[in-house]
């Protein structure tokens, strides 16, 4: 069971203290507070473990501090949405508000790779208004012998470019624990130029010690990656495993599933899951066309069919996309053939921007 208390409750009020001390004194069952920032108020839940079944959800609600009691089932316990469509979604990071209505284009370079090469996206960025980006410093590779990211040593002047070009939220793959330290030691020392959202990619869904590592750390939000090769329940479940540690600043990404029958993509592109994801859960929904499509063979219309799945995504109700660009792709050390070039920023923007109106619209013609 869930209470969720009145918004902006002071954790010092005698309401919250005396609806606290009844939630402790209940038999049997055990409780969990969370908070979450959103954008204009902080949200303080309640939830109530143990056997709940006896309770009355009236009694609970009667609380002083109470506003509503939601019946929670095991699944996604906090993360879910438990058939409440009026529950918060999303948080915010670094002054950008991310949630189940809005939208973000992460555009960047799949792997670190130059100075220059780094400039010239986020400068780009810049020029078109953007404030997040991704770039992978981490990289898992198939093949051991292939380049696997520059690693802790290029955090710095990434970071200090992300700054100079006004970049707030950077998407950042780590593949081991030991990278956050990397990455929290690097941004304290320049004194924050930037933010970082820490990315789990598709095969390390369920590497569930690193989902526990990220999970006890409150500082950096994460993009969690759909596994490629598992069911959607069990990838949902794995994005449970860092809100159950403490971290629900969760994104969910799709980004096509490993299957024969996807081919001639790379994976077979699994956008129709978007609403499935947010009905199912409060997390706000990512798409990866670049990941999804892998090429840039070009559709009879003229466009590319990376930017027909991206479009798709965000028709659907995506809130994010995660896309591969590269200033000179045949010179990128990671998927390259994949990657849009600079002069498709201008025109991809306008895309995205008009398909999540037609989301926007869409949702009107069906309301009554
Ligand atoms: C990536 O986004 O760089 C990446 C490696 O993606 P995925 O984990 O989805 O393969
Ligand atoms: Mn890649």
């Amino acid at each position: 069971m869930l209470a969720i208390l009145h918004p902006d409750t002071p954790l010092d009020s005698e309401e919250y203290r005396k609806t606290l001390s009844f939630l402790e004194n209940l038999p049997g069952i055990s409780i969990r507070v969370h908070e979450i920032q959103g954008a204009k108020q902080k949200l303080t839940e309640v939830y109530l473990l143990g056997d709940t079944k006896s309770l009355d959800k009236d009694d609970i609600a009667a609380l002083p501090a109470v506003e509503r009691v939601i019946r929670i089932s095991e699944e996604y316990r906090i993360l879910g949405r438990h058939k409440d469509t009026a529950r918060q979604t999303g948080f915010s990071y670094n002054g950008v508000q991310f949630d189940q209505s809005n939208l973000h284009i992460f555009a960047g370079l799949c792997a670190v790779d130059t100075p220059e090469h780094v400039e010239i996206m986020m400068r780009a960025l810049q020029q078109h208004g953007q404030v997040c980006t991704r770039m992978g410093a981490y990289k898992p590779r198939t093949n051991p012998y292939s380049f696997q990211g520059h690693g802790e040593t290029c955090l710095p002047w990434v970071f200090e470019l992300a700054g100079k070009y006004g970049i707030k939220v950077i998407a950042m793959e780590i593949t081991h624990e030991s990278h956050i330290e990397e990455i929290d030691r690097c941004l304290e020392k320049l004194g924050r130029p930037t933010g970082v959202m820490l990315q789990v990619g598709t095969r390390n869904t369920q590497n569930f010690e690193l989902l526990k590592a990220i999970g006890r750390q409150r500082t950096y939000p994460v993009l969690l990656k759909r596994g490629f090769g598992i069911t959607l329940n069990e990838s949902l479940n794995a994005a449970e495993y860092l809100a159950s540690e403490g971290n629900a600043k969760v994104i969910f990404c799709l980004r096509g599933m490993k299957a024969e029958g996807g081919q001639p993509h790379r994976n077979m592109v699994d956008f129709a899951h978007v609403p499935t994801v947010k009905r199912l859960t409060r997390m706000p929904v990512c798409v990866d066309p670049s990941h999804s499509v892998g090429s840039r063979e070009r559709a009879p219309d003229g466009l590319l069919e990376v930017v027909h799945a991206a479009g798709q995504g965000v028709v659907a109700g995506a809130n994010m996309v995660l896309v591969d660009f590269h200033p000179c792709p045949e010179k990128a050390l990671v998927d390259g053939p994949q990657a849009l070039l600079m002069d498709e920023l201008e025109p991809f923007l306008a895309d995205m921007a008009l398909c999540h109106e037609t989301w926007q619209k869409r949702n009107t013609l069906y309301q009554r």
